[in-house]
């Protein structure tokens, strides 16, 4: 091996320090070829005034360094603070986030002694863009934000990693019997992606059904690709019935750089006790150092692990009087590991690293041309309480407004359509959307002007415009959603 990497490490809160020195001890006597720069994160860092809870100079390092190894910290209780979680991540790219799931029956306690499963979760998006308004008294709204490119990234990156690990399926799950068009616009990638790899099966769940399948029976499922908030329950869901959520390492890989830890957090109730099992971390470790391309050093480690768990040498978490033959702390649970590095394990079915293994090649994405775009109509959304909240009174009002063919098409009240043809038993809040449209929506197009004199007239009207939303065809297609029952 030519020059030692370096890479950050960060070695976070509560039981951080205890698990990340155990993990440092391990990784130098299986001969991992690896210097260390440490930058500091966490609670520290929030309370010296940094919102995100990372010191400004940390970037640098991530950034010249690329990999970094973290562990959990401390996300103060309250307002004005960010995760700093989701700030490394969006702010280092790190568009995926991978979290295999194994169970490792009868050491580990499972319903399941045949779950295997990788859960490869979008990162960047959805939900977790975090941009929410109150708009009304009564009515707050979270962007759900679904992009072309982040849903090519994530969906090409599940079928690279299925390739690269011998995986034989990858199954997608979405909401786009109810989102059409952005749980759609993931579910569409997915099946324009899945034709280019003809060697990998695919399927697809509604999130619903998928998620209860996942927990009654996940042996059936084998790579799953799915957006950030599904991803982020069903892998706790997943890692749960695996018995093993304490064992369980991730990685978050962006073009650039990537960030691997333990999926579970700063354990503050039993922190400096040196009973906190560092197994997790370790597995984060491993991930990358196959990233790194040190697969040989991370199979030595996990077989070890593997024949420490069966020999019942277990941390406080996984002992039962059953399977455990010693009770032991974070260091001597280091120390048996480090004892059995180069040992198999006999039952658990050893690791073989891949001597061909390679990181996976994530291209730059390439940005396409903008396409063919018709501007169709509007939505006006308003906050309205007058003439006990009857549709009949504020749809005659407003039925006057618009100009140039642009004209109301319907009024809808938490997406349900209550004007024209409403029916009495739709509970109205205090948040309308009046949808204006031009007459042929196939062939025709308004401007901005008429736009804004249609807003002139809410206003001239007393009416309180909260927002608009347009309304348009991209290539021909229609991009909106109908209001419901219309
Ligand atoms: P947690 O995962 O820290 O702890 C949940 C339970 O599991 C606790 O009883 C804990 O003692 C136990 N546990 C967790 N890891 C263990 C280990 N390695 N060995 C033995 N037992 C272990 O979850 P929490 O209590 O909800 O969160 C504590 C803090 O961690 C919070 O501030 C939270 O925001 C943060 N957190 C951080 C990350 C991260 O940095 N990636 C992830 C999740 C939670």
């Amino acid at each position: 091996m030519s020059t030692k990497p370096t890479i950050a490490i960060a070695k976070g809160d509560g039981i951080g320090p205890e698990i990340m020195d155990a993990v440092l001890r391990i990784l130098d006597a299986a001969g991992a070829q690896l210097n260390y720069e440490t930058v500091r994160i966490g609670q520290s860092l929030y309370l010296e005034g940094h919102s995100s809870g990372i010191a400004p100079e940390a970037w640098d390092v991530l950034r010249k360094h690329k990999v970094f190894l973290k562990s959990p910290i401390t996300t103060p209780q309250g307002g004005g603070y960010k995760s700093l979680n989701v700030t490394v991540r969006k702010t280092m790219g790190l568009f995926a986030n991978v979290r295999p799931s194994k169970s490792y029956t009868p050491f580990v306690p499972s319903h399941f002694p045949k779950l295997d499963l990788v859960i490869i979760r979008e990162n960047e998006e959805d939900l977790y863009a975090g941009i929410e308004h109150q708009q009304t008294d009564e009515v707050v709204q979270c962007l759900k934000l679904i992009s072309r490119p982040g849903c090519e990234k994530i969906v090409r990156y599940a079928f690279d990693y299925a390739r690269a690990n011998n995986r034989k399926k990858v199954t997608c799950m979405s909401k786009d019997n109810i989102m059409k068009l952005t749980d759609g616009l993931f579910h569409k990638i997915f099946n324009e992606i899945a034709a280019e790899y003809t060697d990998i099966a695919t399927d697809h769940y509604i999130i619903d059904i998928g998620s209860a399948k996942l927990a009654d029976d996940p042996e059936r499922f084998d790579v799953i690709v799915t957006l950030n908030l599904y991803g982020d329950i069903i892998s706790d869901i997943v890692a749960e019935v695996a018995g093993s959520v304490g064992l369980g390492g991730s990685s978050n890989i962006g073009e650039e750089v990537a960030m691997f830890e333990a999926i579970h957090g700063s354990a503050p109730d039993i922190a400096g006790k040196g009973i906190a099992n560092p197994s997790g971390l370790l597995n984060g470790a491993c991930m990358m150092l196959v990233h790194l391309g040190q697969g040989e050093v991370a199979a030595k480690i996990e077989n070890a692990l593997l024949k420490t768990l069966e020999d019942g040498i277990h941390t406080g978490d996984i002992y039962s009087a059953e399977h455990s033959t010693a009770r032991v702390g974070t260091d001597a649970f280091a120390d048996a590991i480090i004892a059995r590095l180069g040992q198999l394990p006999t039952t658990i079915a050893p690791i073989v690293a891949n001597p061909n293994a390679k990181p996976i090649e994530i291209k730059p994405f390439q940005y396409k041309a903008a396409g063919e775009k018709r501007f169709v109509g509007t939505d006006v959304f308003i906050q309205w309480t007058a003439d006990n909240r009857d549709p009949n009174v504020l749809g005659k009002i407003i039925e006057q407004f618009g100009r140039n063919g642009l004209a109301l098409n319907l009024i809808s009240n938490r997406g349900q359509s209550v004007y024209p043809g409403g029916q009495t038993t739709t509970f109205c809040t205090d948040h309308w959307r009046c949808r204006y449209k031009v007459v042929n929506e196939e062939t025709d197009a308004t401007t901005q002007a008429d736009v804004l004199a249609l807003m002139q007239q809410f206003v001239d009207a007393g009416l309180d415009i909260i927002k608009t939303e347009n309304l348009y065809y991209f290539n021909g297609e229609k991009a909106f959603s109908a209001g419901q029952g219309q």
